[in-house]
């Protein structure tokens, strides 16, 4: 490991990729001083937080919530800055309508209000919801405050905190801790989803997750004011004051690594571009980054093996429409279950096929903020999760029949005469998380969240193979979703800062 330096001479860093990740750790290392460069392959920042615009309508490509709100306002509060000066975070009430095959909805939002619903759908539910959200405190500590926030070095890190989390029953899944509290299927489904979010299966995802729902009861379901892109311009605004520079539409085909000391020197890029650094911090698909951008000979411990085995979240199948009417009846976030629950995700993340029938996550941003359509219009996204790129589904010939079954869908279901009203339509697909965002096999939340896949190991925020390498975003410690790739922007530099200091506090010779 590298002393601190008292000159400072390991200044200039490569950020590859401009997702929250990246963002996140390139404004903390401009704030301390080094000379950052932000190299995005694509035309805008945010990754799969992206945004585009069509005839009025404006669309989030990908999260809408966002929980706990301190993680996102750290960034700014750590380099001197109001968060509220650059976002507004709003919360979303209710958080969101579950919709059941039977035609039935469940709301989830105060505890008072969810209790009053058991009591109508199951009142000997009751006492077993309340259990349940007893034990979601101790598992927040433990999962939140003492797994996610701190980085996993040493296997021992990881083994100290077995003893605690058997004790909080880790070994059953999300799924296998709501089922032993609570018997109605509605209840099991609507309290065991929540993995899904980030990638994860409720059925093997560990119980350690349930604190998701954890965060949800306590700070609520915050919504960016204008759409999760703003957070975004909000970060590459404040990157750019700062001093920090971005190229865009530069992508990165090679990080070089020295033969004598496995240490970065640089990277190359598509445009063909050689561009030197002292430390890469990479946002880029962990499994990319290891297999596709770094030589073999330079990987003892993230071999193509390791990363061929490693098991990934499910893909996206994304419908992005907007509609010449409103639906003022449809909350802000819904989900809409299919009748089979254990069978559909075990289609999408075992079998690899596309079952006939599917789950959809609606959004409807237009409900808090409708200037984000013209007027008496609204923006809706579909979120169907389908099978990754395993199942060898060729997405091209798919899409449009796929697409035409979820829209009649939700036309003869939930959004009455939405075929007669559409005004603009795009679709993203598994083959496009795969080009767009070189993710392996069109993963949307790179590895799964598994205890096996979890912590330590994980693949780790600074790199075991390559001296000043580190890994930030989704596919690293603690894993996917906003929040995690914020902490894992903190994890990784705080990180660099114990290995190489901050060249603003490095003393003169
Ligand atoms: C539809 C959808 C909805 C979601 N909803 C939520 C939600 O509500 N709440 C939540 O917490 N999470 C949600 N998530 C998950 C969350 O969005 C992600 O986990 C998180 O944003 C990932 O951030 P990241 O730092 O890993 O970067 P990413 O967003 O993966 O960005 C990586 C960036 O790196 C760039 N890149 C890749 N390779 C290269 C290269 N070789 N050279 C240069 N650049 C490269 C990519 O173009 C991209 O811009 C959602 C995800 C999706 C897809």
């Amino acid at each position: 490991m590298v002393k601190k330096m008292k000159q400072h001479n390991s200044s200039k860093v490569i950020v590859i990729g401009g997702g929250f990740g990246g963002l996140a750790s390139a404004v903390r290392l401009q704030a301390a001083g080094y000379q950052v460069t932000l190299l995005e392959k694509r035309h805008q920042l945010g990754g799969r937080a992206g945004v585009f615009e069509r005839d009025g309508f404006r669309f989030d490509t990908g999260p809408t919530i966002v929980t706990p709100p301190f993680v996102v306002e750290d960034v700014f509060r750590d380099v001197g800055r109001d968060p509220s000066d650059y976002i507004e975070l709003v919360p979303i009430h209710p958080h969101y309508r579950l919709h059941f095959s039977d035609g039935t909805h469940f709301d989830i939002g105060t505890v008072d209000e969810i209790t009053e619903q058991i009591k109508q759908i199951s009142p000997n539910d009751v006492n077993g919801y309340h259990k349940w959200l007893k034990l979601l405190k101790p598992i927040y500590e433990l999962g939140f405050e003492k797994f996610a926030m701190t980085p996993f070095e040493s296997l021992w890190s990881m083994v100290k905190i077995v003893p605690p989390a058997i004790r909080l029953k880790s070994y059953k899944s999300v799924y296998g801790l709501v089922a032993s509290n609570m018997k109605h299927d509605h209840l099991r489904m609507a309290f065991s989803f929540l993995p899904l979010f980030i990638g994860g299966n409720p059925f093997t995802a560990t119980s350690v997750y349930s604190l998701i729902a954890y965060l949800e009861n306590e700070y609520g379901m915050l919504w960016v004011r204008g759409g999760t892109h703003r957070l975004v311009e909000a970060l590459e605004r404040l990157y750019k004051e700062l001093g920090g520079s971005v190229k865009f539409n530069s992508e990165v085909t090679k990080i070089e690594v020295d033969d004598n000391d496995r240490r970065v020197k640089g990277v190359i890029t598509a445009n063909g571009e050689s561009l030197p650094a002292d430390i890469i911090v990479s946002n880029a698909d962990v499994a990319m980054t290891y297999m596709s951008l770094i030589d073999k000979k330079y990987r003892r411990k993230n071999s193509d093996r390791r990363y061929k085995k490693a098991k990934y979240s499910m893909s996206l199948f994304m419908i992005y429409f907007g509609t010449k009417k409103t639906y003022p009846e449809m909350p802000h976030h819904n989900i809409i279950f299919s009748s089979r629950y254990k069978e559909l995700v075990k289609d999408i993340f075992d079998r690899h096929v596309l079952a006939d029938d599917f789950a959809i996550y609606l959004h409807v941003p237009t409900r808090t903020d409708p200037e984000l359509a013209p007027s008496g219009c609204e923006t809706f996204y579909a979120c169907v999760p389908v099978t990754h790129q395993d199942s060898g589904i060729d997405w091209e010939q798919m899409k449009e029949p796929f697409k035409d079954k979820v829209l009649q869908f939700l036309n003869d279901n939930y959004l009455p005469g939405l075929l007669d009203n559409i005004e603009v339509c795009e679709v993203f697909t598994p083959q496009d998380f795969e080009q767009e965002f070189n993710a392996y096999k069109g993963n949307a939340f790179q590895l799964q969240p598994l205890m096996t896949q979890s912590g330590w190991f994980r693949p780790h925020n600074r790199s075991r193979d390559i001296k000043g390498l580190y890994i930030v975003g989704a596919g690293t410690h603690p894993g996917g979703g906003v929040p995690s790739a914020f902490l894992s922007g903190k994890i990784s530099t705080d990180l660099i800062f114990s290995d190489y200091g901050k060249p603003s506090e490095a003393l003169p010779d």
